[in-house]
C-alpha cells in the first residue's frame, strides 16, 4: 500500500539516538511512495549485523512508543539505518546509553529479572574468546549462569526457543559488531565468515524477529519499573504515525 504523508526534517525520522551516531539533518521527501519493506539482499558480515541492528532499532522504537503493531515510521526506521550502515552515513553508537542502564536499572538477572544471588556473566563468554572488559559484563542469577555455561548469549537462548530482551540484544550486537570490524571481518562474505571460529555464532543473529507482543525492552524484576521509566535517549521529536501499515 502506498502512502503519502508531508515533509518532515530528516532528524525526525532518524533512528534513535541510542543506535546510531547519526548527525545528517537534510530534508526527506516524505512524499516519495514507499514499498512494502523487503528483506535487502544480505552478503556480507557487515550486512549482516546491520540488517538484524536495523530490525532491532525499529522493535526499539515501537515498544517504546507502546505500539501493537510496527507502522511506517518503524520501517522508515529500519530502512533508513539499514542504508545509513551500509553506506557509512550512520555508525552503531557507543555502549554509554548501554552503560547507563546497567548502571540506573535494579541490579537483576538480565535473563530472568530474578535479584537473589546474582552473579557477573560474560554475555560472550570468555572461554569462546569474549572479551574482558565491562562491556561484555551483565548480572546473572546463578540458576541463569549456570544453565548458560559457557554458551554464548544467542546460542544459549535458543535452545531454549527464548529471545533476549531487546535493549540486552542491543549491547550484544554492539559487542558482535566492534569485534568483527576489529578484526577486519566487516567486508569478509558472510558464507565465508559462517566457516569461521568465533567466539559468537555468526548464523544466530537474528533476522527475524518474534511479534511485538512476544518482546520486551527489558526483564524486570518484580515490582520494578515499568517500560515508560527507562532512561533511554532520544531525538526528542514526535515521530509521524500512518495508520496504513
Ligand atoms: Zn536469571
Amino acid at each position: 500500500m502506498v502512502s503519502r504523508v508531508t515533509f518532515v526534517v530528516l532528524s525526525s525520522v532518524c533512528c534513535d539516538s541510542a543506535y546510531c551516531n547519526c548527525v545528517i539533518a537534510n530534508e526527506f521527501n516524505m512524499t516519495a511512495p514507499i514499498k512494502k519493506a523487503r528483506k535487502p539482499e544480505i552478503i556480507t558480515v557487515s550486512d549482516h549485523i546491520a540488517w538484524s541492528y536495523a530490525n532491532l532499532a525499529r522493535a526499539d522504537a515501537a515498544l517504546q512508543g507502546g505500539c501493537r503493531s510496527y507502522q511506517r515510521t518503524h520501517h522508515i526506521i529500519r530502512s533508513r539505518l539499514f542504508n545509513g550502515l551500509k553506506n557509512g552515513t550512520m555508525a552503531i553508537r557507543s555502549m554509554y546509553d548501554d552503560e547507563r542502564l546497567k548502571m540506573t536499572l535494579p541490579q537483576a538477572c538480565c535473563y530472568c529479572g530474578a535479584t537473589d544471588n546474582l552473579s557477573i556473566d560474560h554475555l560472550i563468554p570468555r572461554v569462546r574468546g569474549g572479551a574482558d572488559d565491562a562491556d561484555n559484563l551483565v548480572w546473572a542469577c546463578r540458576k541463569c549462569n549456570s544453565s548458560k555455561q559457557g554458551r554464548d548469549m544467542l546460542e544459549w537462548m535458543s535452545k531454549k526457543d527464548g529471545f533476549p530482551a531487546i535493549l540486552l540484544l542491543r549491547r550484544y550486537l554492539k559487542l558482535v559488531s566492534r569485534f568483527c570490524d576489529e578484526n577486519g571481518l566487516m567486508p569478509t562474505p558472510l558464507a565465508e565468515a559462517l566457516q569461521l571460529d568465533l567466539p559468537f555464532d555468526l548464523s544466530l543473529i537474528p533476522h527475524s524477529f518474534p511479534p511485538l507482543s512476544e518482546l520486551t525492552l527489558w526483564i524486570y524484576p518484580e515490582s520494578s519499573v515499568d517500560v515508560g521509566e527507562i532512561p533511554h535517549e532520544t531525538t526528542g521529536v514526535e515521530l509521524p504515525t500512518d495508520q496504513g501499515d
